[in-house]
């Protein structure tokens, strides 16, 4: 029997792309899913597919910004099902510029989704997680997390920040708790539409133009969760065969 069956998983940014995709497969599987954004029509409209071909999902609004909001998530998780087995950290964006446009506000927005969001989610769910023994926090890093390219300084260091988080997770684990660290390559999915630079827009489309699906990325989350407890799948890159 798949170990992916009757797991509850929370999975952050759940409204598109990777995390609509992965929520969508696990369903398939018999998880027990709690799905979080901010877009709560795009989430209702996931839950009621999901639990109308026979999965089992429930949803919150979240901004992950917002520590009380993302305590409130897990707390549902616990409240409906009991247990909380995986968290997916997958919320994020990507507004790529040059540091010399000096988009201050946008570093804010990446530093504020893609680290500390990332940190809240692990706090929400760690005291549960010790309580069990047990637990599996997959977080979103990325290739950005492991190379650095011009226009995207701040965007790497979120990612890298993620893929050292992910890392701290597994050394702390006790033998209690699986860190996994997905680091995918271009996948096609609305991360670039919220590029507000013309040239770092133009320069991602290029990049994107040879993406892969988020099947492909939803494959590799759900192979880690899948793995018998024993197995901490703890890093994973996934690139579109055609990227450099
Ligand atoms: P999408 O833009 O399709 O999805 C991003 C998700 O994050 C949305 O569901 C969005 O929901 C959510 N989100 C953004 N801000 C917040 C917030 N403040 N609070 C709660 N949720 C938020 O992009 P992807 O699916 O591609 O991105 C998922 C993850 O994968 C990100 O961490 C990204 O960095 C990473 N990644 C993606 C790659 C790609 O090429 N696509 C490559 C490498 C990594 P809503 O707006 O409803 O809140």
């Amino acid at each position: 029997m798949s170990e992916v069956a009757n797991k509850v998983v929370i999975i952050t940014g759940a409204s598109s792309g990777l995390g609509e995709e992965t929520a969508k497969m696990l369903a398939h599987k018999g998880a027990k899913l709690v799905l979080g954004a901010r877009r709560e029509d795009r989430l209702k409209a996931l839950t009621d597919t999901i639990n109308s071909e026979g999965g089992e999902a429930i949803y919150k609004t979240v901004d992950v910004t917002d520590k009380a909001q993302v305590q409130a998530l897990s707390d549902a998780a616990l409240e409906r099902f009991g247990r909380i087995d995986v968290l997916v950290n997958n919320a994020g964006l990507m507004p790529l510029a040059p540091l010399d446009e000096l988009k201050i506000d946008e570093w804010d927005q990446m530093i504020d989704v893609n680290i500390k969001g990332v940190m809240y989610g692990v706090a929400a769910v760690l005291p549960t997680m010790r309580k069990q023994k047990t637990g599996h926090v997959i977080n979103l890093s990325s290739v950005a997390g492991h190379v650095v390219f011009p226009g995207a300084a701040v965007y790497c260091a979120t990612k890298f920040a993620v893929k050292a988080i992910s890392e701290g997770i597994r050394q702390e684990s006790n033998g209690e708790i699986r860190a996994t660290n997905i680091s995918p390559g271009a996948v096609s999915t609305e991360l670039t539409d919220h590029i507000s630079h013309k040239d770092s827009k133009e320069m991602a489309e290029g990049l994107y133009q040879d993406a892969i699906s988020s099947d492909s990325i939803a494959r590799a989350i759900t192979f880690a969760i899948e793995q018998p407890g024993d197995v901490d799948v703890n890093e994973m890159i996934i690139r579109p065969t055609k990227q450099e």
